[in-house]
């Protein structure tokens, strides 16, 4: 719930996975965002498989949240860093394969670059795993529409099952 003195701004989510029920968890997630303080779930992208770039490990799933949240945007990472923790995400190493990954792509049109936290996420507009789910929910954005550069990546957008 967003109680009615905040005035939630628009922020975006990315989600990817390839361990475990990558499908399942990128869903259930989708759905978790809808929960967090503060929050509302604003829509979704279909689900997108990738095989993994400068990762291992199987293909990943990947789709992209927009979220309304009263929340800022560090208490929004930690919100996030719970619910990657909750699915059981471990770090033994840069890029490892993992259960759940939520970054934030997105908050308002704010730039912020702190030793946590910077945004716009910094490797977002080099990935069709992100930027296609972006255009997909979000077609007006500038970033979204940087499409050519990433379009020999292989992606396959999921039918729903
Ligand atoms: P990449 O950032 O290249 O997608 P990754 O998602 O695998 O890599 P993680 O291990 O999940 O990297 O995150 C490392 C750190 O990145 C986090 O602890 C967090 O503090 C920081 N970080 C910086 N900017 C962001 C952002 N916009 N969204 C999420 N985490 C961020
Ligand atoms: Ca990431
Ligand atoms: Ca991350």
């Amino acid at each position: 719930m967003i109680p009615s003195e905040v005035q939630p701004v628009t922020a975006y989510i990315a989600l990817g996975a390839n361990l475990g029920d990558a499908r399942g968890t990128v869903r259930q997630a989708v759905q978790d965002l809808g929960t967090l303080p503060q929050t509302r779930l604003v829509r979704s992208s279909s689900l997108y498989r990738t095989a993994p770039i400068d990762s291992s490990g199987p293909d990943y799933i990947n789709a992209v949240a927009e979220v309304a949240t009263g929340l800022s945007p560090q208490a929004l990472l930690s919100e996030l860093q719970r619910l990657e923790h909750a699915a059981g995400r471990e770090r033994p190493y840069r890029n490892a394969p993992r259960t759940l990954d939520l970054d934030i792509l997105l908050y308002d049109d704010i730039m912020l670059d702190s030793t946590t936290l910077t945004i716009p996420h910094p490797r977002m507009a080099e990935r069709a795993f992100v930027l296609l789910p972006l255009a997909e929910i979000a077609p007006h954005l500038p970033c979204a529409q940087k499409l050519a550069a990433v379009h020999g990546q292989a992606i396959e957008r999921l039918l729903e099952d």
